[in-house]
């Protein structure tokens, strides 16, 4: 789903498409069911936004400074902004159960 590792990908490199936001639905605070949970490295990020972008859940907001900031309420861990991030700035680590 992603451009690819190496090509130049960015917000800008994409078509205009709609955002959501989370919210509690019928399940409630779907967080809950995550197994794993993306921890970004700020040092590595670059701030370009396609993890804001790709998130299914709508979970990621941008801060002030455009920082990707993921609401653990909702994220389901299912990494697909770990994947697509072109930077490999977010890890996925195991919750402690
Ligand atoms: S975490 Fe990765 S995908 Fe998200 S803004 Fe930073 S560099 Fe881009
Ligand atoms: S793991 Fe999935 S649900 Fe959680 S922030 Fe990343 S893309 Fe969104």
């Amino acid at each position: 789903m992603g451009l690819g590792r190496g090509a130049s990908r960015g917000l800008r490199d994409l078509p205009p498409t709609i955002l959501s936001s989370p919210k509690v639905g019928s399940v409630g605070r779907t967080g809950s069911w995550r197994l794993s949970r993306p921890v970004i490295n700020y040092d590595r990020c670059t701030k370009c936004l396609l993890c804001w972008i790709y998130c299914p859940e709508g979970c990621i907001s941008r801060a002030e400074d455009e920082k990707p900031i993921i609401d653990y309420d909702y994220c389901k861990g299912c990494g697909i902004c770990a994947k697509e991030c072109p930077m490999d700035s977010i890890l996925m680590e195991m919750e402690e159960v």
